[in-house]
């Protein structure tokens, strides 16, 4: 993780390097805006960037108003020299995700750009494949039924995985294969007849969940939604 802080306050920018350093976070200092631009232009290296509102080169706003144009979710903590809500509004209109008043407190700061740092690990994840009442989350080996784990063995979570991933779309037999070879190398072995055994089992399996595991003879299977 590494966050970028624009500050040309040396006393600030000194400080709020060394509070991240021992607290372990990985911090980037630039002292102009136009600096931060550039480095944020350059896209993910970073995971939050700590901008100071009043910058020599291009002020905090604008460098988050390009952030922003650039269609860039980067989590963004705003500083301001003044309690002015002016300044505040102006810089949630323009896409902060926070902001502090100075003078703050290290710990305070540390706290806000780690639960960006976290929110920014959420968002960054993308959405669930569904069909249904199934589910197959992207930090997950196994699909769900209503949000819920479902009884299968590893390799018929792999092979529903992979349908549902697809779900709609046929999924020949080859390319099932070399996606459950990816977690389990030893799939790519598997006879057609083991992947029928497999396709069975999860069509039981599936009985009232409103999908199911239609063969497309001579290419492989597709997972689609079913009239119950
Ligand atoms: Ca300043």
């Amino acid at each position: 993780m590494k966050v970028l802080l624009a500050e040309d306050d040396p006393q600030i920018g000194g400080a709020v390097l060394r509070a991240f350093d021992r607290a372990g976070l990985a911090m980037q200092w630039v002292e102009r805006g136009d600096e931060a631009d550039v480095l944020l232009a350059g896209g993910g290296a970073f995971d939050a960037a700590v901008l100071d509102i009043g910058l020599p080169g291009r002020d905090g706003i604008d460098v988050l108003r390009r952030l922003r144009g650039r269609g860039d979710p980067l989590p963004v903590l705003l500083l301001t020299a003044r309690d002015e809500v002016s300044d505040r509004v102006l810089g949630l209109d323009a896409g902060a995700d926070d902001y502090l008043v100075k003078p703050f407190d290290m710990v305070e700061l540390e706290a806000r750009v780690r639960a960006l740092l976290r929110r920014g690990r959420v968002a960054a994840q993308p959405a669930p494949a569904r069909l249904g009442r199934l589910s197959l989350h992207a930090d997950e080996a196994a699909p769900r039924l209503d949000e819920a784990p479902m009884e299968l063995s590893p390799r018929e979570a792999g092979v529903l995985s992979v349908l549902l991933r697809r779900a709609g779309r046929v999924a020949g037999k080859p390319a099932v294969l070399q996606e459950l070879a990816a977690a389990d190398p030893s799939a790519m072995d598997l006879s057609d007849a083991a992947v029928e055994v497999i396709v069975h089992r999860l069509r039981r399996k599936l009985e009232g969940s409103g999908a199911e595991i239609h063969t497309v003879r001579g290419f492989g299977y597709m997972l689609r939604a079913r009239d119950e």
